[in-house]
C-alpha cells in the first residue's frame, strides 16, 4: 500500500488518536535528554503556548502530566477538588460517567444531573441544584461530549455556577484547540485538554489550565504521587523539569502541533477547517440517506454520530472493515440511547479527504447491497 501525504496509509476518522501531519511526526526524530536546557525551554513554551490559546496567561497556570487525557482529567480532580469536598458533575455521556467514576474513587463525594446522550446538559437543573444544595463546592462538566458529538452549553453552564460561586472545571478534551475558551468570558478554575486531539499532536501527554490563586492551595489535596498537579507546578516552577521521565518526543511532536496550529489561525483557523469537514460529512451522509442522532444546532464539529442503516443487508463489523480497506478507519458507536456509528472529522483531514471517505461509504454500500441507510423505525 502506499502512504499519503501524512506518512499513513489510512486515515483516521475517529475522535483520537487522530491523524498527524507528516513533520509533527518528524519532529519526534531527536532524543532530548530531560534536564536538557532546550527540552526545558520546549516545556516552558508548550506551558505558555497553552495558556495564550485560553487567554488565560494571567490567571491560570499550565500543569502538563504523561499518560493519555484520562490521566489529566484524574489529576486535576484529586488535586483541585478537597477531601470535604462535594462535586456536582454534569452528564451526557461516557466521558461524565467517567468523572464521576473517578471522583468515586478518589473518595470524593459526587451527585449528578444525567441528562440523555442526544440532550445538552440541563442548565435549569443545575441552577436549581446549586440553589438547594450549598454543599456543592465545585462542578464538573464535559464541553464536547465526545460520546456523542454533542456541544453542551459551556458559557451558560459558567455564568450559573460563577453567579452562585462554585469553582468550575472543564472536561474540553475533544474540543480545546478547535472551539474557543476565551477565560474572561468562560469562567473556569480548571480545563483539561490533552495532547492529542484538536491540537493534531501524538498521545501520551494531558494537561490542565488551573486558576493560580486556586492551585496555591492545594498543597496535599492529591490522593497520588504521580498525578499531584501541585506538585508537578511546584518541580517545573522550580526548575523547569518535570519531576519524573517526560515523554519527551511527544513534547516535542505537541511543540510543532502548537506552531501548526498557530499558522492555521489558531482556534478559529482550526474550527473553520473542522466545521467544513463536519458540514461535508454531514451532507454526503444525509444525501445517502444516513441519519445524523443530533441536530445541527448542537453539533459539535468534532465527531458526528449516525443511526445505524435500517437496511437487513447493513452489517457493521463489514462496513468497518470494508471502509478500512479502502484507508479509512472509523468508529463504533458507545450510546445507550440508539444504534449507531461515529465518523470524525478532526486531525490532519481536509475537504480531499472528506470527499474521499464518502467516495469510500458510497463504494461499500454498493457492495454489501444496502439501499436504506435511514435508521428502523418503530411500526
Ligand atoms: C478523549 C477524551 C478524554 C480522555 O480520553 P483518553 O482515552 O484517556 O485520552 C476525556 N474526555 C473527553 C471528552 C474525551 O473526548
Amino acid at each position: 500500500m502506499t502512504t499519503n501525504e501524512t506518512g499513513n496509509t489510512n486515515y483516521l476518522l475517529t475522535p483520537g488518536p487522530l491523524t498527524t501531519s507528516l513533520s509533527i511526526k518528524q519532529a519526534m526524530l531527536r532524543d532530548w535528554g530531560s534536564r536538557d536546557a532546550d527540552f526545558i525551554a520546549l516545556t516552558a513554551r508548550i506551558r505558555e503556548r497553552l495558556l495564550a490559546v485560553a487567554n488565560a496567561s494571567d490567571s491560570h497556570v499550565c500543569v502538563p502530566v504523561q499518560g493519555s487525557g484520562t490521566f489529566a482529567v484524574e489529576a486535576a480532580l484529586g488535586t483541585v477538588v478537597p477531601w470535604d469536598g462535594k462535586v456536582l458533575v454534569l452528564i451526557n455521556g461516557a466521558y461524565g460517567q467517567r468523572m464521576a467514576r473517578i471522583l468515586g474513587i478518589v473518595g470524593r463525594e459526587v451527585v449528578t444531573i444525567e441528562n440523555a446522550e442526544n440532550e445538552v446538559s440541563d442548565t435549569a437543573a443545575l441552577d436549581a441544584m446549586l440553589a438547594r444544595d450549598t454543599a456543592i463546592s465545585h462542578v464538573a462538566a464535559v464541553h464536547c461530549e465526545t460520546t456523542s458529538g454533542i456541544l453542551n452549553p459551556i458559557q451558560e453552564i459558567a455564568d450559573i455556577v460563577a453567579r452562585h460561586g462554585r469553582s468550575l472545571l472543564i472536561d474540553s478534551m475533544s474540543a480545546f484547540g478547535a472551539i474557543d475558551v476565551d477565560a474572561s468570558k468562560v469562567r473556569f478554575d480548571v480545563l483539561m485538554a490533552s495532547s492529542n486531539k484538536c491540537f493534531e499532536g501524538v498521545p501520551g501527554m494531558g494537561f490542565a489550565l488551573i486558576r493560580r490563586s486556586v492551585l496555591e492551595g492545594c498543597e496535599g489535596n492529591a490522593h497520588s504521587l504521580s498525578l499531584d498537579l501541585y506538585d508537578q507546578w511546584q518541580a517545573l516552577e522550580k526548575n523547569g523539569q518535570w519531576r519524573f521521565t517526560p515523554p519527551t518526543h511527544v513534547l516535542a511532536a505537541f511543540d510543532r502541533a502548537l506552531s501548526e496550529h498557530a499558522d492555521e489561525g489558531g482556534v478559529a483557523g482550526r474550527h473553520a477547517r473542522y466545521a467544513g469537514n463536519c458540514g461535508i460529512l454531514v451532507d454526503g451522509m444525509r444525501a445517502m440517506g444516513f441519519e445524523t442522532l443530533l441536530p445541527d444546532d448542537v453539533q459539535a464539529p468534532i465527531i458526528i454520530t449516525f443511526h445505524t442503516p435500517s437496511d437487513p443487508k447493513f452489517d457493521f463489523q463489514v462496513f468497518y472493515d470494508s471502509l478500512s480497506d479502502r484507508g479509512f478507519v472509523i468508529y463504533p458507536g458507545k450510546l445507550t440511547v440508539a444504534d449507531s456509528f461515529r465518523m470524525g472529522c478532526i486531525g490532519r483531514l481536509g475537504e480531499d479527504q472528506m470527499h474521499a471517505a464518502l467516495d469510500a461509504v458510497r463504494a461499500t454500500l454498493s457492495e454489501m447491497g444496502v439501499t436504506q441507510c435511514g435508521r428502523a423505525r418503530a411500526a
